[in-house]
């Protein structure tokens, strides 16, 4: 090893889904919306005026803060915007959790909260999940550096009622709770009610799911002026310019959209309801979902050789080889014709298999 190697950090990175690109793929491994955004979003990068990018952006999102606001009933002071939650997650992990103490959060949830905590070198304790994967609310009644939660988990698809966040939020009045709310669209019931009684408690959220706007990075987090103020800080002591022009535009326009949003969330959930009956009668069995995605196990066939048969015919779903989990596939819910084809290629494998 040479001497300056010696000084490199060295760390595991986080490995997001796969980005396949084939004409003839059903991408259902990133839990991305099979639909369009809202019809205003193409109106708005068709008028976008390009000489605006010789401009730097408004560094506080203005526009975009401003319609989260008025959509969501909350003072401007009270929102965080990043790029995609991922950000917004990061500058939180920066922010709150300085702690010596360790912070809490699932033994089986988001993959990317043990990458930031060893970035940011924060202490941290997983949390096993129940044999059927539900949280245990009481393991986080402890003295802790802080709990993050996702609600509903992934990639179980579990989500809790507000009044069980409420209990974990209530016993930690020293630590900062945070609840991602990555699926929350999609059936779950948010914790949003929350912040008017505990100023301890970070709520956080994306364009990336129930508003079909991966591909733009954006995310937001709602708390106490006290706690966004503070991360604020942290990110513009970091880089004051996180959200482009294009992104702080149209997310403002997607959120106008109320009636398109609504009416794409009920899509995704009826789709997901008529793939649940169809993935029982084939031998599957998952927890009840809550989001936009199923996390499911086979009664007789290995998940791993379910993903590599969907792979071959160009199906992707997501499948992870960890502890507790590796016998179960994610399957993000597509468009109707997309679940209909993922069934008629299971239905005809597992004939012989
Ligand atoms: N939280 C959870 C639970 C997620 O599954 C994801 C998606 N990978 C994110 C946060 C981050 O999503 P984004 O950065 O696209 O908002």
């Amino acid at each position: 090893m040479k001497n300056w190697e010696k000084n490199l950090r060295e760390i595991t990175p986080y490995v997001p889904g796969e980005q396949p690109d084939f004409p003839d793929m059903i991408k259902l491994n990133t839990n991305e919306n099979p639909y369009p955004p809202a019809p205003g979003v193409a109106r708005m990068l068709k008028e976008m005026q390009a000489p605006k990018l010789a401009l730097y952006p408004n560094p506080g999102a203005k526009l975009l803060v401003e319609e989260l606001s008025a959509q969501y009933h909350i003072a401007p002071e009270r929102i965080f915007v990043g790029v995609g939650s991922d950000d917004v997650l990061a500058m939180i992990f920066m922010t709150c959790f300085c702690s010596e103490k360790p912070i809490l959060f699932p033994d089986i949830t988001y993959s990317f909260y043990d990458v930031w905590a060893e970035l940011f070198r924060v202490p941290y304790r997983t949390v096993p999940l129940d044999e059927e994967f539900r949280i245990r609310k009481e393991d986080y009644y402890k003295e802790n550096g802080g709990v993050i939660i996702a609600n509903p988990n992934a990639p179980t698809s579990i989500g809790e009622a507000p009044d069980f966040i409420e209990d974990i939020v209530k016993h930690n009045p020293d630590s900062v709770v945070v609840v991602d709310e990555a699926y929350i669209d999609f059936g779950g019931e948010s914790a949003f009610s929350l912040l008017e009684k505990y100023d301890n408690l970070l709520v956080v959220q994306t364009f990336s799911k129930s508003r079909s706007m991966a591909g733009m990075r954006i995310g937001f987090a709602f708390g106490s002026e006290r706690l966004i103020s503070a991360i604020y800080a942290v990110r513009n002591s970091y880089n004051s310019y996180t959200m482009n022009y294009p992104s702080i535009v149209c997310g403002a326009e997607a959120l106008k959209d109320r009636a398109y949003f609504e009416e794409c969330t009920k899509k995704i959930i009826r789709t997901r309801e008529r793939t649940k009956e169809e993935l029982r009668r084939l031998g599957f069995s998952f927890p009840d979902s809550r989001t936009n995605f199923l996390f499911v196990t086979h009664e007789r066939v290995p998940a791993a050789e379910l993903f590599a048969m969907l792979r071959e015919k160009h199906i992707f779903v997501r499948y992870f080889k960890a502890p507790r989990i590796d016998n179960y596939l994610r399957i993000t819910i597509g468009t109707d014709e997309q679940m209909e084809r993922l069934i008629e290629v299971l239905k005809e494998y597992l004939r012989t298999a």
